[in-house]
This record gives structure tokens, C-alpha cells and sequence, in this order.
């Protein structure tokens, strides 16, 4: 056991570049584990676990979870760029045509220009005049 010996860490309590205490802790004359204490502020940390040790890996604050919905979040903003929902955008049997920037263009293409398209116009709409007989 090495326990006594001081520890480099960064405290979370005062926030200085200090050492750890490692005090045996008795329950009547049973050790009962260690107190971990600041040398700098004498804050005391439950549990190893708890030590902020200096050069110790930064705890990822992110989970994958949190990542992936992000990403969900993103992919949903950039689906309203859409090319094909872009007021430039210009289909005919041949390609698909973006005539803001003249060039070809995929549906699935996203654009800082993006322009949204106007609502479909009623005169669009061809009614088919029959003769009335
Ligand atoms: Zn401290």
C-alpha cells in the first residue's frame, strides 16, 4: 500500500494545480478506507473515482447518444437547402438544372443560396376545355 503518498491533481473544488492527501481512515481501530483530500483547500473527494488526477483523460461530456441526434438535427436543417426544393432549380427531361448558378445539379444537392420555390401557382393548373356538345 502506498497510501500517505501525495498524488499530483488538479483540484475540482479550489481549481489549483495541487497534491492529493491519502489519509488512512479508522473505524475505531479497523481501517475503514482513506480520506482523499485537497492539499491546496482540504476538499475532500468521496471516492478515487472522483480525483481529478492530473494528466487524467477528460471525461467525454458527450455520449454517443447525444452525437448521433445531432447529427439527426443537422441532416434535417440541410434537407430544407434541398436543390429540388430550391426556387432556382430547373428540371427538364434531360438533366436537372440550377439556373442560379448554371450548372448541373442533383435533387439531392444542398446550396448556400438556397432560395425557397413559391407555392405552386393556380395557372399552372391546365384545365382541358371540352367542347360542350
Ligand atoms: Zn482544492
Amino acid at each position: 500500500m502506498e497510501s500517505g503518498k501525495p498524488v499530483e491533481i488538479i483540484c475540482s473544488a479550489c481549481g489549483k494545480d495541487t497534491l492529493l492527501i491519502r489519509k488512512p481512515k479508522y473505524d475505531g481501530f479497523t481501517k475503514a478506507g482513506e480520506t482523499l483530500t485537497c492539499a491546496s483547500c482540504g476538499h475532500e473527494y468521496p471516492g478515487e473515482d472522483a480525483v481529478p488526477f492530473k494528466g487524467k483523460k477528460v471525461v467525454q461530456v458527450f455520449s454517443d447518444a447525444d452525437r448521433s441526434a445531432k447529427v439527426e438535427v443537422f441532416r434535417e436543417n440541410e434537407a430544407e437547402h434541398l436543390c429540388r426544393h430550391c426556387a432556382n432549380y430547373v428540371i427538364n427531361p434531360f438533366m436537372q438544372w440550377c439556373s442560379l448558378h448554371k450548372k448541373e445539379v442533383e435533387a439531392t444537392d444542398t446550396c448556400p443560396q438556397f432560395k425557397p420555390k413559391p407555392p405552386p401557382k393556380e395557372e399552372e393548373k391546365k384545365p382541358e376545355t371540352k367542347p360542350a356538345l
